[in-house]
């Protein structure tokens, strides 16, 4: 199977490189504002002797992502290392669908992976690739999700982890990074970190799986690979007819372009014989939308917001998010924080999904395209929900009400009057 992985290539300029720890983008057409991503080259031609539709099918789903290892970059089997992530449910949203005068919803629910999220994607491809590479610490600049995961993956691994975050990360997501055994170092300043962890990387030789590069992030170009298992899983639990909007929760663009990748490569292999158009879900900020509005060739920052969509609240994102956007012929879509909590309520009452508020405001950014005639009711849209709602309860902690006697009368009462409720 060695040969079946050749190297990286700039998404911008096209300059190859060959498969090394490159975690800064493209250094050959790197501006003083500019960085385009490095994507990972496969022989196409040497892969579709090696697979089919039947193949993954037939495949345990203990295999997590590397169901779909012939199109992932670790290159021996013995260092791919899975804690049974992926393989998460496509459900049919009837209710919501007659709510909303839509016919075809879905909900990809990300939230059913080992950590609770579908950075495990990311980072059982980029852990693994890591082991391949004789890496023996781990490291990311996180408050969030990603830093759950580098931990749990980096555990599993048995290497060590060393994660850089904030004075304001949550108890849950701090509690998370510890449980699993990470070295969690808060800094004073989010700039700071990124600095701090590249000197790591380069005079250490940790093993970066987000980003630390400026002025644009660039991440880890293996570890965003595991998000094409999302593409592939989608296609497969449509009976391999792709839809026609997929909408994710975006800050950085690491999910919205796997996801996008994924699809081509099926459509490529011939497995699939379309491709969908991608939504980026943004918070307010919405540096996506600005540079595409504006017709940049790179995504400037933009004023920062406060929001409760905590894992896309960024206010830059990267080259393969804005090519992705171009290339897709999709949307970007800001949505206000009352926007996205509304539709945290209407995911969890009405399909029994309980979304992170980040992860809700995909189900919010349709809302807004189909009442602005962007989205035709009767398309084919799937909604990535990417992490659990229990990551942060905070915005929807519920006051606790006064406890009644043990009897009929006071049980009427307080039904009616909290709930409005007849018995
Ligand atoms: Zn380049």
């Amino acid at each position: 199977m060695a040969d079946r992985v050749i190297g990286l290539k700039c998404l911008n300029c096209g300059a190859e490189y060959p498969l090394s720890r490159m975690f800064e983008g493209c250094p050959k057409c790197a501006t003083d504002k500019f960085r385009s991503n490095l994507t990972v080259v496969y022989d196409y031609d040497a892969i579709s002797k090696l697979i089919s539709k039947d193949l993954f099918l037939k495949r345990s789903r203990l295999m997590g992502v590397w169901r779909f290892k012939e199109l992932l970059p670790v290159e021996n089997e013995k260092y791919m290392i899975t804690l049974g992530e992926g393989n998460t449910p496509l459900l049919k949203c009837k209710n919501l669908e007659k709510i909303l005068g839509l016919r075809n919803l879905y909900v990809k629910d990300e939230s059913r992976n080992p950590t609770w999220s579908y950075k495990d994607r990311l980072c059982s491809v980029a852990i693994s690739k890591g082991l391949e590479f004789g890496a023996k610490v781990a490291t990311v600049a996180t408050t969030g999700n990603h830093g759950g995961s580098t931990a749990a993956y980096a555990a599993k691994a048995g290497m060590d982890c060393v994660i850089f975050t904030l004075p304001t990360v949550s108890d849950i997501m701090l509690t998370l990074m510890h449980i699993y055994g990470a070295k969690v170092v808060p800094i004073t300043t989010p700039e700071g970190r990124w600095a701090l962890m590249k000197k790591c990387v380069e005079e250490l030789g940790w093993y970066p799986t987000g980003t630390y590069s400026s002025p644009m992030p660039t991440g880890n170009p293996y570890g965003v690979q595991g998000y094409k298992t999302i593409a592939f899983e989608i296609a497969e639990q449509l009976e391999f007819e792709v839809p026609d909007w997929v909408v994710v929760p975006t800050v950085y663009g690491e999910g919205l372009y796997g996801i996008w990748l994924g699809f081509n490569e099926f459509q490529n292999l011939g497995i699939t014989d379309d491709l969908p158009r991608m939504i980026a879900a943004e918070t307010e900020m919405g540096p996506i939308a600005n540079a595409l509005r504006k017709n940049l060739d790179y995504i400037e920052k933009v004023p920062s917001k406060p929001t409760v969509a905590l894992s896309i609240a960024g206010t830059i994102s990267s080259y393969q998010a804005l090519k992705t956007m171009r290339d897709s012929n999709g949307y970007a879509m800001p949505v206000t924080d009352d926007e996205i909590l509304q539709a945290q309520k209407m995911l969890a009452k009405h399909e029994g999904i309980f979304a992170e508020p980040a992860s809700s405001a995909s189900l919010a950014a349709v809302i807004r395209l189909v009442e602005e005639n962007r989205i035709d009711r009767d398309e084919k849209i799937v909604l990535v929900i990417t992490s659990t709602g229990l990551k942060d309860i905070r915005p929807v902690t519920p006051k606790k009400l006064p406890a009644i006697e043990p009897v009929w009368k006071d049980l009427e009462i307080f039904l009616k009057k909290h709930y409005n409720f007849q018995l």
